[in-house]
This record gives structure tokens, sequence and C-alpha cells, in this order.
């Protein structure tokens, strides 16, 4: 296997278990309501086909050219591909045909194209919205303005369920200013559930931050480099 050991992805799958059942204790939730989303991003075949070994099914990706490639090679694994990373429209068939779940919808042309060829495969997929509570330029999603217009234009598309929101924390050591984003993000859902959206989930979290997001209430937490080890550097791939 590239990259990894079996033991080694064992020893800190369970490790991963372990910090995000402990964050909900210390947060007073039910580890229960938390679900870990394995972000599998640069490492190829084999080694998710060691994670699907340790039971797990669902996997992140953030180039649909990668699940793609892993697709083929894993179709015996009943693997439920989900989009976490900035989607072109022009990759709107691919993901109709591959993926089980976008957590990057951003846009109305995305939702427009993706809408269009899910009806072509005659799928459905769950979506999540992604909102930018960040203030770094190089972070993508939605302003957090254009959620409730957003929301209500989804309403018509019922190849899309939308299911709730999904944000990417500043890149900060500040713990007060990530913990800020997370605490944007849930308030946006409150607010849209009290104009009669249901958005019961909230994706947020990732490897270096999630304990703060499971205090801010996350219900999923998306972990590459601490399931995974660390990736390539960019561009060494
Ligand atoms: C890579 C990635 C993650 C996981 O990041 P780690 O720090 O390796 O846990 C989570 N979310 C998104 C959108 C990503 O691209």
């Amino acid at each position: 296997m590239d990259h990894l050991d079996h033991s080694h992805l064992a020893a800190n799958w369970t490790d991963v278990r372990r910090r995000v059942d402990e964050a909900c204790h210390a947060a007073g939730r039910d580890p229960a309501e938390v679900s870990i989303l394995p972000v599998s991003k640069t490492f190829g075949p084999e080694v998710v086909r060691g994670a699907v070994a340790l039971g797990l099914h669902r996997f992140g990706e953030n180039k649909v050219q990668e699940i793609r490639e892993k697709s083929g090679p894993l179709a015996d694994c009943g693997i439920r591909w989900v989009v976490i990373g900035h989607l072109q429209t022009n990759k709107a068939k691919d993901v109709a045909r591959l993926a089980s779940e976008v957590q990057s919808l951003d846009r109305p042309e995305l939702a427009e194209a993706l809408d269009h060829r899910l009806r072509i495969e005659g799928r459905s997929i769950d979506v999540l919205v992604q909102v930018k509570t960040s203030s770094e330029e190089s972070k993508q999603g939605l302003p957090p303005a254009g959620l409730p217009a957003f929301l209500d234009e989804l309403a018509r598309y019922d190849t899309l369920r939308v299911r709730g929101l999904m944000t990417l924390a500043t890149h900060v050591d500040d713990p007060a200013e990530v913990r800020a984003c997370f605490r944007q993000l849930r308030e946006l859902r409150d607010a849209a559930q009290a104009r009669g959206h249901e958005l019961p989930r909230l994706s947020m979290g990732m490897s270096g931050d999630f304990p703060l997001a499971v205090a801010e209430g996350s219900t999923e937490v998306r972990i590459g480099t601490a399931i995974f080890g660390r990736r390539p550097a960019a561009g060494s791939l």
C-alpha cells in the first residue's frame, strides 16, 4: 500500500474517532451526532481500499478527476463519493454519474448544471451549500448575505436534496477567529431553519480545527491528514 500501511491507518482512524468523541463530551454533545467524512484526496485506490477494509464507505474528494480515477479500480467497494472542492460547471456530468453528494454547492449556475445532468442520469443527490465564513480571499463559497435567496432558489430542483451547510474556517492560529467562522455557519443555519428550510447537517471542521467545530455544532467533520497522513506537497503528484 502506498504511503501508509494498514495497521497505521487503523490506528489513525481509531485515534481520530476517539478525539472526535472527546470533543463531543467536552461540548456536552452525544458523539452519535457527529460523523467523520474521511478525505482521501491525493491518496491512491489502494490506500482507499485499506480504509474500506476498516468499514469506511464514504470518502471526500476535492477534485472530480480523482473520483474518476479511483471509482473504476474501486468499483467493487460500494463507495459513496462526496465532492468537497470547488466545482466547475463543466464537471457536472461526471458528478451526476459518480458522486453521491456535493458539499461545495455555492452558486446558481452550478445548481442549474447539476440539475440538468442529474435529470439525464435519472438521479438525485444530497447537497450542502458551501458558505464563505472566512475573510480569506482564496476561500470559496457563497457570501453569507446570498444564502436566503439561494436556498429559496434551490427548492425548485427536485434532483438536489438540500441537507445543510458546509464551510472552511480561516486558516489562522487564533482559536477565537476560527471558532467565529463555525459559529457563523451555525447561526446562518438556525436563521434559515426559522424561515422554514430544513437543514440538519453542518459540515465543518478538519484535522487541525475539528474540536472548535464540534463545540459550535458540527454534525460532520472532514478529516484527511489525521487519518491518511500528510499529503504529498502540491505539484509533486
Ligand atoms: C483537504 C480538505 C479537508 C481535510 O483537510 P485535513 O486538514 O487534511 O483534515 C477538509 N475539507 C476540505 C474542503 C478539503 O479540501
